[in-house]
């Protein structure tokens, strides 16, 4: 096993953290959370974010269509400017293209990504293009913008507060998992296939969570709360418990899963690209806080679990029925071996 492969992707970003920290101007927010912070003024920041996608790593290019592969690469990128309780501003796109690329293929790439552009009214501002001798490589940078008094953190989680999500978790898994099956199966469940290549960033979801002072720590569910999770435990310093069977599953999943004999919790927990916002709030204001939610956007908000008092080892506990699970979920990370 490689180096690479014992510390694995986060050990990886750890080790660049390190590194550059000392440049870090103190009012601004480098590596570690969904974006860094730049501070504009006492009451404006710039949050910016990059994300990558390779053929064969990210996607399967006979598996999604250029257009849908276009719009996706934008949204994972507004989904984390969301997480920040951001507005997103601009982006900026890279594309390496090989000898193989068809120009068609770029110009349907390009409709996708100018169909979300639309959709969440962020205009494109620059790039690179440039030729690969390899696989295409694409790659988003956004800015958002957001104000001070509203920014959500990783690190802010408190003792008491309520973990929720914004949706169901594990479609998206569960998409990935039927482009490998036949395809009346991937019609059958094409609302899981859909998930899967064009999930939504929850940017107004992530406005109005970000206006309640009462909303302590915000993440986007990238890799699947089973790493996600870990991240806001580690940098909150707190310790969470989750209660699997208030995880949001679909009935599609469910259906699936049933007819797959597989456990629709895999998918949830260790799935990831759901794209969901994971946060914790106060908990004498989580009455309050579904209460308006579903009156502004006519969907629940999920309570999946509890954050226990500060000051404990930070571990994220898994628990069915109030019984604690021995099994430990993992997320995706780009370079272990074993998740778990
Ligand atoms: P997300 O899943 O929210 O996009 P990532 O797990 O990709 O977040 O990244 C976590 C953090 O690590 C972010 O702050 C990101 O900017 C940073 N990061 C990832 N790769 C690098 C790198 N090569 N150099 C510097 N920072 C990086
Ligand atoms: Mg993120």
């Amino acid at each position: 096993m490689s180096d690479i492969n014992k510390i694995g992707e986060f050990g990886l970003i750890e080790t660049f953290a390190d590194k550059f920290n000392h440049l870090l101007d103190k009012n601004n927010l480098g590596i570690g959370d969904d974006a860094a912070v730049i501070r504009i003024d006492d009451d404006y920041s710039f949050v910016v974010t990059t994300d990558m996608l390779v053929e064969k790593i990210h996607f399967i290019s006979d598996k999604i269509s250029p257009q849908e592969l276009g719009q996706k690469s934008l949204i994972v990128n507004l989904s984390d400017i969301a997480a920040m309780g951001a507005v997103p501003v601009a982006s900026f796109l890279s594309v390496a293209i090989n000898k193989n690329t068809s120009l068609e293929y770029v110009q349907q790439f390009t409709e996708g990504y100018l169909l979300t552009s639309n959709e969440y009214k962020v205009p494109l501002m620059g790039g690179d293009t440039t030729k690969s001798p390899n696989e295409l490589t694409i790659n988003v940078c956004v800015i958002g913008k957001v104000e001070n008094k509203r920014i959500k953190y990783r690190h802010s989680a408190q003792g008491g507060d309520i973990v929720c999500v914004t949706g169901f978790l594990g479609d998206s898994a569960a998409g990935l998992s039927l482009l490998y099956k036949d395809k009346k199966m991937q019609e059958q469940y094409a609302e899981l296939v859909k998930a899967h290549h064009l999930p939504i960033a929850r940017v107004d979801e992530g406005r109005f969570l970000s206006s309640f002072s009462q909303v302590h720590a915000m993440m986007d569910i990238s890799d699947g709360i089973g790493s996600d999770l870990k991240h806001i435990s580690k940098a909150s310093k707190v310790s969470i418990n989750i209660d699997t069977e208030k995880i949001p599953l679909s009935e599609k999943l469910q259906n699936y899963c049933q007819q797959t004999d597989k456990n629709p919790l895999e998918f949830a927990i260790s799935g990831g690209e759901d794209y969901e916002l994971l946060f914790t709030v106060d908990k004498d204001y989580f009455n309050e806080l579904s209460f308006e939610y579903l009156n502004k956007f006519g969907r629940p908000i999920f309570p999946i679990g509890t954050v226990r008092a500060e000051g404990e080892i930070p571990e994220v506990l898994y628990f069915y029925n109030n019984k604690r699970l021995t099994a430990s979920y993992g997320g995706f990370d780009h370079f272990k071996t074993t998740n778990k």
